[in-house]
């Protein structure tokens, strides 16, 4: 007797994977058509305009709709209005294209759909999975005596570090057990130090942690934005002279706005002197290790006793795939949990490892295999010299910046993101705080108009107060001559806005508010659908 729901679910039947096979051929052909085949980085659909269109249809209708008609209708309504990752001038974020061969890996994992908590759920996976976790603190520096877990990303692995050294913490200084009795009362002493450009899960996570975002102190950079060292040493002195408890160093290498690294040898000796827990957040950097050039600006990670590394950054995964690694597996065991449907004894006691023991999650996917199937296909080299492509075409948008009087290079690149900002025409009579303000508000503009028209996807960030734009160069299809352009457009529009701007200005002299009207000419430029 066959399931009336057979049709709906891939199996040996010819019928099933005929239904299969059309619904990802579809799904590929849609994908070809309007993301990858698109003109620009973004549609320049304006939102009001998709919510219309999303409003149309009911989330649930009553009666469902043929897969090739829907996938046909997510296409166009859905997918053609994405952010193109792919695309040479989507340089926003820290988002990267997603490398074929991961797309493949992609459709294997979900269509598996293995859960990684327990053996019986992933026989393979499990194995593999450690095996590469293996390799991944190998190629860190760690020893044997280590081991890591693939986690959904960096804030996933930043809260375990933290989640680790503060349960490692209590043990040591007072013999508590946190995962049992909650926090100690000495608990409103801890303190977390990390550098004020550390990126702000390093707080999440104390929050989430029950030590609240007190508990982080922020430590001053230098001109590079890399951890003052002997700033951290004086804090440090001075938590312990005022009583607190000073437990975990979090090092950055590869900060979320300037790629910078902190000084993780000096860093290491702070934590040593201290009894820190060192964590040490490569989820930008840690990409380096693989390149022939730039790994030695990771020396010292491997004094961590944890490290976080992203592989949706630069190592072109498809979102989701991160990884947490321990230097001493067994502190592991602070955040072992024992689920007797998880992990049997009679497993472990037949060597069956089940990884819900190190995870804080529960059902995870198999995303290790997208990363080991990317490893095998393009091998150390080639994907070392991708990443020093992405170095190199930062250096060179540098390079066009720091000649462009029209432009203001902030600081060279560390690694591969480039901050800069437009310089605008002087206004006589101008203070140089409303001067300030004006590019300010010039810098946010352009970058919203850069978007309308559908020409790139830029970042704004804000550096010592004021608003600076951003490339995040993570694309290998970026090219010197693609930032050259874009820059130019930057230019242009600076020029177009800044012009209204300071006819505005002149105009409201002597009003209190300065704003810029130009919201009219990018809602004329967004593209209605
Ligand atoms: C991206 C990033 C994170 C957060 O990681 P997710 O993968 O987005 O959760 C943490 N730290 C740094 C330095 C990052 O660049």
């Amino acid at each position: 007797m066959s399931s009336p729901y057979d049709r709906l679910f891939l199996h040996g039947s010819e019928d099933s994977q005929e239904e299969y096979r059309q619904a990802m051929n579809r799904a590929m052909d849609v994908l070809i058509r309007d993301f990858a085949s698109a003109p620009g980085p973004y549609s320049g659909a304006d939102p009001q305009s998709l919510l219309r269109v999303y409003r149309e249809v009911p989330v649930c209708p009553e009666d469902g709709a043929p897969i090739d008609a829907l996938i046909e209708r997510i296409g166009t309504t859905v997918v053609r209005h994405s952010a193109v990752v792919t695309d040479p001038a989507c340089i926003a974020h820290l988002h990267c294209p997603p490398l074929s061969v991961s797309l493949a890996a992609e459709a294997l994992v979900s269509g598996t759909n293995q859960s990684m908590d327990s053996w019986d759920q992933s026989m393979s996976g499990t194995l593999l999975e450690e095996r590469i976790t293996a390799w991944l603190c190998g190629i860190f520096g760690y020893d044997p005596g280590s081991d890591g877990v693939f986690t959904s990303g960096g804030t996933q692995s930043n809260f375990m570090g933290l989640l680790l050294a503060r349960n490692h913490f209590a043990k040591r200084q007072w013999g508590w057990d946190i995962q049992r009795k909650g926090l100690p009362p000495e608990a409103s002493r801890m303190r977390i130090l990390c550098s004020e450009a550390a990126h702000f899960t390093v707080k999440q996570s104390a929050a989430l942690l029950g030590l609240g975002e007190q508990t982080v102190v922020t430590v001053p950079v230098d001109s590079r934005h890399r951890m003052r060292a002997d700033a951290a040493a004086e804090i440090l002195a001075s938590l312990t002279a005022e009583g607190l408890l000073p437990f975990a160093l979090v090092a950055t290498a590869g900060t979320t706005d300037f790629g910078s690294i902190d000084p993780l040898r000096e860093l290491a000796g702070l934590a040593r002197t201290y009894g820190l827990w060192l964590h040490a957040d490569a989820a930008y950097g840690g990409a380096l290790v693989l390149s022939d050039t730039y790994a030695v600006r990771l020396r010292g990670l491997e004094l961590a006793d944890s490290i976080t590394v992203d592989f949706h950054k630069m190592f072109y995964q498809p979102i989701s795939c991160g990884a947490f690694l321990l230097k001493e597996r067994r502190y592991f065991d602070y955040i072992r949990l024992n689920a007797d449907y998880l992990n049997p004894e009679e497993d472990e006691d037949h060597g069956i490892p089940n990884l819900v023991t190190k995870s804080v999650q529960t059902t995870r996917r198999f995303d290790a295999l997208k990363l080991y199937m990317s490893l095998q296909h393009l091998g150390r080299r080639a994907f070392g010299e991708m990443i020093d492509f992405t170095v190199e075409t930062a250096r060179a948008t540098a390079r066009f910046i720091r000649q462009d009087p029209q432009l203001e290079l902030i600081g060279e690149p560390e690694m591969n993101a480039v901050v800069f900002r437009y310089v605008p025409p002087a206004v006589p009579g101008e203070t140089e705080e409303e001067a300030g303000l004006r590019a300010d508000l010039l810098h946010t503009e352009i970058r919203a108009q850069l978007l309308a028209e559908g020409r790139a996807v830029v970042a704004r960030t804000r550096v010592k107060g004021r608003v600076c734009l951003k490339f995040t160069l993570l694309n290998p299809r970026t090219t010197a001559e693609h930032t050259a352009g874009i820059l130019q457009e930057v230019k242009r529009i600076g020029g177009m806005l800044g012009r209204t701007a300071a006819r505005s200005q002149a105009a409201k002299k002597g009003t209190e508010s300065l704003t810029i009207d130009t919201s009219n000419g990018a809602k004329k430029k967004a593209r209605a659908i």
